[in-house]
């Protein structure tokens, strides 16, 4: 029979891993929790509606990415490829941000995108999403990009740049967009296919165009500074002064876009340089227009997403540190037949007590085996006849090689002493 292999674009992350995986979640979780956000699961797919109003007809994800079916029932389901549109989904739906209050939410999980798999750019891929809702002043900006950057600033990475934008509102973007408009089609020669094609649907995206020819034009093209409302002027000079007041590096870039209506003023990117092409390990910016496109509520909102595929690659190849290597601090041993009964109830005693343990399980190893076996722990916990007559048990400090008789009774006290 062929080997059933896991799908294109998808991995297994093994034991070796996951558990360097588990060290980043925790540093996300006491990072969110030091800046006030909560932790909110949600489904992993959603009605198909969601994303294209909540992200948008014309952005990549869901003109070519989305993971879309028909389910039993005959109802279009989307696997969610992205975070934000099902936390203000969920957050409308619960009234989590009634009566103009707040709600800073996080969460993490498995994203779904239909993209051409690369390095740093899988199919099923991971996030760590916050959002911050029902705030519409530019402290919650300069809250989220602190976020972020102190994220990656507890789990070590290096060489990151922080790039952010404004995109306008619904009252200044429409002149900016008719102003690219006429530029972009007196350059129409030099664009790209995809860009001819966004040009009057959306073509704020042009200025995001990876193609050369493309880049060259949008780097003349008119400069949003000139468009902003004064209300986006403002928010835009507040937002850098939060970031100069708490000594944040950043650069700005006219050509960073989140091309939709609903995404408003801030846009930013945090860039790492040690991932080559796939070199955004956070993106984020305020969409105060999105609750509307899903609903009749008004909330504005802005958030993050973060790359964990990405920043796991980065930490490897900066090599920094993941925390201890997860060790398991007992193996038992039997030092005969008739004490691998007494092995099993002191395994579990140790266990109920937090100190971890393990032991032959087979039930066939040798002494000498089991004794090789331990060698990954930092105890052997020996037990043999004269042990099992005396009630007590040979610890041994795996470290050093030296070994005590200890009471079985006091096993537990002596180990929690000793680790
Ligand atoms: P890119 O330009 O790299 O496609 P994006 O703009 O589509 O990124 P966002 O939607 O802003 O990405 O998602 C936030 C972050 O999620 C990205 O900065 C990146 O770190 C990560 N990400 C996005 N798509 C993928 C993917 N297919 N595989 C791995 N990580 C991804
Ligand atoms: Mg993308």
């Amino acid at each position: 029979m062929s080997i059933i292999s896991a799908p294109r674009g998808t991995r297994d992350i093994l034991p070796s891993e996951s558990w360097k995986w588990s060290y980043i979640i925790n540093q996300a979780a006491l990072t969110m929790k030091d800046f006030g956000f909560s932790e909110i699961h949600l489904p992993i797919f959603e009605h198909t509606e969601l994303f294209s109003r909540g992200v948008g007809e014309t952005t990549d994800i869901v003109e070519k990415e989305m993971y879309t079916f028909n389910d039993r029932g005959g109802r279009s389901i989307t696997l969610r490829p992205e975070a934000t549109a099902g936390v203000m989904r969920a957050a409308i739906e619960n009234n989590l941000c009634a009566q103009g209050s707040s709600a800073r939410l996080w969460n993490w999980g498995p994203m779904f995108r239909h993209e051409r798999p690369q390095k740093g750019r899988y199919r099923q891929f991971y996030q760590i999403d916050a959002e911050c809702l029902g705030i519409a002043n530019a402290s919650a900006d300069v809250d989220i990009i602190s976020l972020s950057i102190e994220l990656f600033r507890r789990l070590g990475l290096r060489n990151l740049e922080v790039v952010i934008n404004s995109v306008g509102c619904e009252k200044c973007r429409p002149v900016y967009r008719k102003k690219l408009i006429e530029y972009f089609t007196a350059h129409k020669d030099s664009l790209c296919e995809t860009c001819l094609a966004r040009l009057d649907r959306n073509p704020l995206r042009i200025l995001d165009c990876k193609n050369e020819s493309c880049g060259r034009v949008a780097d003349n093209a008119p400069d949003i500074y000139d468009s902003l409302c004064d209300e986006c002027r403002e928010h835009f000079a507040q937002v850098r002064l939060g970031l100069e007041r708490l000594n944040f590096a950043y650069k700005i870039n006219k050509r960073l876009v989140r091309g939709l209506d609903y995404y408003t003023k801030t846009a930013y990117e945090i860039l790492s340089g040690d991932l080559g092409s796939q070199n955004a390990v956070a993106g984020g910016g305020r969409y105060d227009n999105l609750a509307s496109a899903i609903s009749s509520s008004k909330i504005p909102g802005v958030g993050f997403a973060c790359g964990l595929d990405r920043v796991m690659l980065v930490m490897e190849e900066q090599g920094c540190s993941f925390g201890e290597s997860p060790r398991v601090s007992v193996y038992a041993v039997a030092m005969d037949e008739a004490s691998r009964g007494n092995i099993q109830t002191l395994a579990y005693e140790l266990r109920k007590n937090n100190i971890s343990c393990e032991y032959d399980l087979t039930g066939t190893k040798s002494f000498k085996a089991q004794m090789k076996a331990s060698g990954s722990c930092r105890f052997a916990c020996i037990i043999g006849s004269e042990e099992r007559e005396n009630n007590l048990v040979a610890i041994k400090d795996l470290n050093n090689s030296t070994q005590e008789s200890i009471a079985l009774s006091e096993a537990v006290n002596y180990l929690k002493t000793r680790l």
